[in-house]
This record gives structure tokens, C-alpha cells and sequence, in this order.
């Protein structure tokens, strides 16, 4: 994340604002917060939580493990389970 001002990376922390980290253009003095993260996680991530379900692990049980919502796992298995075996060779 670069200033959006000087594009400079040069930048110090500057608190927090709404839960996001704040900085200070060390270089123009501009005041900005990073982008929020997005909260699409990597195909990696998802196989392996396919992978840790097939293993017999529960859905919850994997989400604590990966640190993410176990909706977000439900859905993940949903979708990818059928076609997972293939990718999950190559991967
Ligand atoms: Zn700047």
C-alpha cells in the first residue's frame, strides 16, 4: 500500500480509524487507511479445508483451524468438494 497522493511508500502508523490502520505519508504528509483486505480467501486455503473434511474432520473443527467463518468452510465443500479429488492430486 503506497500513498494515493505521492504514491511514496515511505509512510508511518497514525492510529487506527474505523478498525483500519491509518498511516502518514512520511513523504507528503497525507493521511490514509490501507484498503480493507479482501475477504476472498486463496484456492489453497479452500482445498485444504475440502482435504481436512474429507479426512473426517468437522466443518467447525476446520474453520478454527484455518481461522475463518464456518459458513465460509460450508460453502467451500459445497462447491468444490465434487470436482476437489482432481485438484487436490495437482495440488
Ligand atoms: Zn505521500
Amino acid at each position: 500500500m503506497e500513498c494515493p497522493k505521492c504514491k511514496s511508500i515511505d509512510r508511518m502508523k497514525d492510529g487506527f480509524v474505523g478498525g483500519r490502520q491509518r498511516y502518514q505519508c512520511k513523504c507528503c504528509g497525507y493521511r490514509y487507511t490501507v484498503k480493507q483486505k479482501s475477504t476472498a480467501k486463496p484456492i489453497e486455503m479452500k482445498l485444504q479445508a475440502v482435504r481436512m473434511y474429507e479426512e473426517g474432520l468437522g466443518m467447525r473443527a476446520i474453520a478454527r483451524v484455518l481461522q475463518v467463518n464456518h459458513v465460509s468452510v460450508q460453502n467451500w465443500i459445497k462447491r468444490l468438494a465434487p470436482v476437489a479429488p482432481a485438484q487436490l492430486k495437482r495440488a
